[in-house]
């Protein structure tokens, strides 16, 4: 897939070369083509033109020897003639002379027009007459006008015009009588064109068969490019070529509104080329930048621990990534587009599931910290998790799914485990190493008892032993003694059942538990080292106190840890009050409702400031036969029931140590009766 890209990328370029090579040429050979279009058009219009120049010529030529023909007769009336003949130069400026000559072309009568110097005087009429003979033969044959061959005549002043001679035969009575013989200046009548409608921007000429000039307009030359047009002007006697040439500002790029809209239109392409290549780039860059964060994305899936799963809203699953499929142990296919119940739910539990699901399906939100389920690999073994959900939200904000994170806490559990194993065979540990400490205290206060249950079995045996009688006075006595003893043994009895109490580990139970209860089980043992140390113990309860849901084993080893501590801490000889207090009451401020406080304080030496950094790191001791365990343990246990426990200083000497414990729900209350 990578070569494919990268030979992807590499054509790339080539193609767009390819392509603004196509269009470049495309829009060369446009212009190009709009350009021999125009020049086309251009010629087109001026072959048209000239053959419309050549009609007019051709009309003037028409008329003027129509209006020759009607002059009137000059042998009948020279004056006439003359005068007419005068006024028909005057009109028409392309004549320049009329002459009237006889069947032998003899000179009978002539009349120069008045605009100019007459055209013969240099060299003389005779010059041409071969000229206009040869028109006049032909007039005659053709029995109406004919044109001599065009020649130069040159002036007194230097200059010439080329002069073209007219013979039109006219006839008396079926005979010849006389020929007319005009004289048409070629350059007039180029003048008299020129301000035609066909003629205007032309420069225009007569030529010969070869291209000479003979006689020509000249107009000021626009452009560099020359069009030419030529047309034959086929007269009685004689042809003329008609040249008409346009100048252009030829070549140039845009030589008209068609190459430029052409060019124009190539302009725009380009540019909506140049547009497309760069949104061609931009979507090239997106798409890499969308390639880079898909193999980010992958990358990021394939490294984590765990595991995800995107769900539908109909519980289908649309997607699982590696972490997921490892720790269920189904493959990804396996697992896609699987609905409810999931592959991985253990059957005992799919009811429970199910029901989950469709509070879940109902839009309910899951807890945001998450919850821990249980489920099941491929090969059936089961293992919990902790799933944290969040709903789906497609692009159009629209939930789509819901997506959940899957972390394996088997392993957590299992250190939970090792964790509270080890917690609890400590405190076990803590409980005996307290034991041990009691069992002193426990012969010293063992004696007593006994010592009295001794005294008076050995007052009741000496009674026994007496002569005499048996009397009432002597049963009494006996009864008594009895009776003393009974007491003492019961003492003695439950002193030991309160240590063997404390010492019997439990399993851990919690359960509502009023607070005297607590104090009423661990008062004896309290007041066996009370008594040894010399020490006035005082216990104050608030009435009507809620009980606390709490491990009572647990919580009677707190404060009796509490209580020993305070006991010792006065056991030095500067303590002359020595009063151990015992409060409880609810907890002052917000949450009284909530928690019940415990607070052992004692008139003692108080905490020293480098050990009350310490006093809760376990084996931290200032005792020679102290273990440290006490406080730590104390600690932990009102935390693992949700309390907290804190020491500040007594007054008006000592120390105060405060713990809270929750107070057990309304409903459990009840079950405190039995
Ligand atoms: P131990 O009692 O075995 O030394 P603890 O964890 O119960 O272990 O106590 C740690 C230390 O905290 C004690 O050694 C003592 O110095 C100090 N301590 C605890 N309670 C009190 C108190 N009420 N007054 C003064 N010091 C105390």
């Amino acid at each position: 897939m990578q070569g494919d890209r990268s030979s992807a990328t590499q054509r790339r370029p080539l193609l767009w070369m390819a392509l603004v090579l196509l269009v470049v040429v495309l829009l060369a050979m446009l212009i190009w083509l709009a350009g021999r279009y125009e020049v086309s058009q251009i010629q087109n219009r001026l072959e048209r033109d000239a053959a419309d120049v050549a009609a007019d010529v051709r009309a003037v030529f028409m008329r003027n020897s129509q209006s020759l023909q009607a002059l009137p007769d000059g042998q009948a009336n020279a004056a006439a003639w003359s005068a007419e003949a005068a006024a028909m130069l005057r009109q028409r400026r392309e004549l320049v002379r009329i002459e009237r000559r006889d069947p032998a072309l003899r000179l009978l009568a002539q009349v120069d027009t008045p605009f100019r110097a007459p055209v013969f005087d240099r060299l003389g009429r005779d010059v041409a007459q071969a000229e206009f003979a040869q028109a006049c033969t032909t007039a005659r044959r053709h029995n109406g006008a004919a044109y001599a061959s065009s020649y130069f005549a040159p002036s007194m002043d230097g200059l010439g015009v080329e002069v073209m001679d007219l013979c039109i035969p006219l006839e008396t009575g079926g005979r010849l009588g006389a020929y007319l013989v005009a004289t048409y200046s070629l350059h007039e009548v180029l003048g008299n064109l020129a301000t035609g409608p066909h003629t205007r921007g032309y420069e225009m000429a007569f030529t010969e068969g070869d291209g000479t000039r003979l006689a020509m307009r000249v107009l000021p030359r626009r452009g560099n490019r020359v069009f030419t047009a030529q047309h034959l002007l086929d007269l009685p006697g004689t042809n003329l070529v008609l040249r008409l040439d346009s100048w252009r500002g030829t070549p140039d790029l845009f030589p008209n509104v068609l190459t430029a809209l052409v060019a124009a239109m190539s302009l725009a392409l380009l540019s909506v080329m140049a547009l497309l290549g760069k949104d061609a780039r931009r979507r090239l860059k997106a798409e890499r930048d969308l390639a880079d964060a898909l193999a980010f994305r992958k990358a990021m899936e394939d490294s984590l621990v765990t595991g995800l799963r995107a769900r539908d809203l109909q519980g289908r699953i649309t997607y699982v990534n590696p972490a997921f499929c490892l720790m269920v142990g189904f493959r990804f296919e396996e697992l896609l587009g699987h609905g409810i119940p999931a592959p991985y739910w253990p059957p005992e539990f799919v009811g429970e599931y199910q029901q989950r699901q469709a509070i879940r399906m109902a839009g309910n939100l899951p807890p945001r910290e998450g919850y821990e389920s249980v489920f099941m690999r491929k090969d059936g073994t089961r293992f919990p998790v902790l799933i944290i959900e969040a709903p789906l939200i497609n692009a159009q904000g629209q939930q789509a799914g819901w997506m959940s994170a899957f972390l394996d806490i088997s392993e957590q559990r299992r250190i939970e485990e090792l964790s509270r194993t080890s917690q609890d065979r400590l405190q076990a540990t803590a409980r005996l190493a307290t034991v041990g400490e009691m069992a002193s205290l426990l012969s010293h206060e063992l004696n007593q008892p006994l010592a009295a249950i001794s005294s008076y079995a050995t007052g009741s045996l000496n009674l026994l032993q007496q002569d005499g009688d048996v009397g009432p006075g002597l049963r009494a006595d006996m009864a008594l003694a009895m009776q003393r003893i009974a007491q003492q043994a019961e003492r003695a009895g439950k002193v030991i059942k309160s240590v063997h109490d404390f010492v019997r580990r439990r399993d851990q139970a919690r359960a509502p538990i009023a607070p005297q209860a607590l104090l009423d089980d661990i008062f004896p043992l309290i007041n066996l080292q009370a008594r040894k140390l010399s020490v006035r113990v005082q216990i104050e309860l608030e009435p009507d106190l809620p009980p606390v849901i709490c491990d009572g084993t647990m919580v009677e080893q707190v404060l009796l840890n509490l209580a020993r501590n305070a006991m010792q801490a006065m056991d030095h000889g500067a303590v002359v009050d020595r009063l151990l207090r015992i409060q409880v009451g609810r907890v002052r401020g917000a949450g009284a409702e909530r928690w019940i406080e415990f607070r052992v304080s004692d008139l003692g030496v108080g905490i020293a400031p480098e050990v009350q950094q310490q006093l809760f790191t376990p084996f931290f001791t200032t005792k020679d036969e102290g273990m440290g365990l006490g406080l730590s343990l104390c600690r932990t246990v009102v935390e693992q029931h949700g309390g907290a426990m804190v020491f500040e200083p007594n007054q008006p000497q000592g120390t105060l140590f405060r713990f809270t414990l929750p107070v057990a729900p309304a409903q459990h209350q009840p079950d405190l009766s039995d």
